[in-house]
């Protein structure tokens, strides 16, 4: 499994005496010892991407996109291996990470298609002897961080559009499953990327970061994670005044109003909660029901919630391990705070048997707006239910809290539905739907959410700078 060591620089694997241990969350054993980038590779590997970028970026899209594509079959091909390293490292059930693989995979063919229709544009002139138009240029070298939770689909989200758009990158995986990251970038080597355009480093996450953010040549950062990690390469990148995109925590509201379909309401629940046992940005944080349906649907829920097999990812459960220790203190901390606070549990509420690192699903009542399951994102197992009375009271709490991800609400209403996409302060919206992750999904968040989006028809805008050129002919 460690046969690549752990850093990719200038298209060379390298080994370092220094390393760092991955664990598999299921049972705490350890999978792999990575090496470690000093500050010295850290560097070399933005001068390594520097020095790619200028050739890379003067390649024809038709280029870029054919080594894309050859990536996309090679990640294909590699599927089960693929999802295995995801499972081992994650803890993910393996059904959910082979998920995963074509949802990560479908990122590098959406990028080599829209790498072929990248564009400028030609204005009418206010001026006779004049043609205006703007073209679109590589950014320069990219930093990509990523997290645990996707360790491929994040990876491919950002890397293959920066590479599509003309960009060199630095990948620095998180560094609890950085061995996804690592089999992607040997298929990377294979699919003809030429040395130094996409580099992987592993590390100390604040040496790294501190490093990557600063640095001159690094034109962009691309960031998945937490909000506090994201505001601080927000505030390291500002001294180069650094194009930062940033994809950060959520707190979905999940609404239930009395007309819904319940049966489907509650699958589409479920989907939205238990994917990665919790730990998504975009997973359900707190469930609101309307107050008329309020007795009925709970008990449906619950025993819904009797039905999760919880255990290990490669035995056919539903819901795996967390990721750590420190995942599991903050649930219990979440749990506990709410039941000071007056809190009833309706099932679950502590620590599983399966294993150190597992949480009972839980569903947590009597919950109200200074509780922490209410106002913070738990990343896990665990839901508070909250009853409202009107589309105005829904609104109102649906939007209480800083964040502003993923929504989602089932209804039947048409005059509802519109009222509620037009009031909800979230970039990404579920009707009657617990999935909303695809390519095409402009991925990303209002308030402290984020900034930028990642996918969609514009996937390759955020590695883009625009060059406006106003050209007076009559010379
Ligand atoms: P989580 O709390 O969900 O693990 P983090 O924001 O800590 O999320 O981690 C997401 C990514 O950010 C990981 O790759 C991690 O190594 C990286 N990271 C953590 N701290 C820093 C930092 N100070 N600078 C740069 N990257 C960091």
């Amino acid at each position: 499994m460690n046969k690549n060591f752990g850093l990719l620089i200038d298209g060379k694997w390298l080994k370092n005496k220094k390393t760092i241990n991955v664990y598999n969350p299921f049972d705490g054993k350890k999978i792999s010892a990575v090496s470690i980038a000093d500050s010295k590779q850290t560097i070399n590997s933005i001068k390594s991407a520097h020095l790619a970028f200028q050739s890379w970026s003067k390649t024809s899209a038709k280029y870029r996109s054919e080594i894309l594509k050859k990536l996309f079959k090679l990640t294909k091909e590699s599927k089960d291996i693929l999802s295995e390293i995801i499972t081992l490292e994650s803890g993910k059930p393996l059904e959910e990470s082979k998920v995963e693989v074509e949802y990560g995979a479908s990122f590098i063919e959406w990028a080599a298609e829209q790498a072929l229709r990248s564009e400028g544009k030609l204005f009418e002139s206010p001026e006779n002897d004049k043609k205006m138009f703007y073209i679109k240029q590589p950014i320069g070298v990219v930093v990509a961080i990523t997290p645990w939770n996707f360790p491929l689909a994040m990876v491919t989200r950002k890397v293959s559009a920066a590479i599509a758009a003309g960009c060199s990158v630095i990948l620095k995986p998180s560094e609890l499953t950085p061995l996804t990251a690592l089999k992607f970038g040997e298929l990377a080597i294979k699919a003809g990327l030429p040395k130094g355009v996409f580099n992987i480093i592993n590390g100390n996450p604040k040496l790294i970061g501190e490093i990557l953010s600063t640095n001159s040549m690094v034109k962009k950062i691309t960031f998945t994670g937490s909000t506090e990690v994201g505001k601080l390469l927000m505030k390291d990148s500002s001294s180069t005044v650094k194009n930062i995109s940033l994809e950060l925590g959520g707190n979905a509201p999940f609404a239930i109003f009395s007309d819904a379909n319940l049966d489907k309401a509650i699958e589409g629940f479920i989907a939205a909660k238990f994917r990665n046992a919790g730990q998504t940005c975009i997973s359900a944080n707190r469930l609101f029901v309307e107050k008329k349906i309020f007795n009925k649907f709970v008990k449906k829920l619950v025993l819904r919630f009797k039905k999760l097999k919880v255990g290990n990812g490669f035995e056919n459960n539903d819901v795996g391990p967390l990721i750590s220790e420190k995942a599991i203190k903050k649930i219990k901390n979440h749990v506990d705070d709410a039941l000071s606070k007056g809190g009833k549990i309706l099932i679950g509420g502590k620590k599983s048997k399966v294993g150190k690192l597992f949480f009972e699903p839980t569903i947590i009542s009597n919950v109200n707006t200074k509780m922490k399951i209410f106002s913070k994102e738990n990343f896990g197992p665990i839901i508070p239910i909250i009853k409202f009375e009107s589309d105005e009271e829904l609104i109102r709490l649906a939007n209480q809290t800083e964040y502003g991800l993923a929504a989602y609400f089932y209804t039947k209403k048409t005059s509802r539905i519109w009222k509620v996409i037009e009031n909800l302060d979230y970039g990404m919206l579920g009707i009657n739907s617990g999935k909303i992750s695809t390519y095409l999904n402009p991925f990303g968040g209002f308030k402290e959410s984020g900034l930028g989006r990642e996918g969609s028809l514009q996937c390759l805008e955020p590695f883009l700078e625009t060059k406006f050129v106003s050209w007076s002919y009559n010379d």
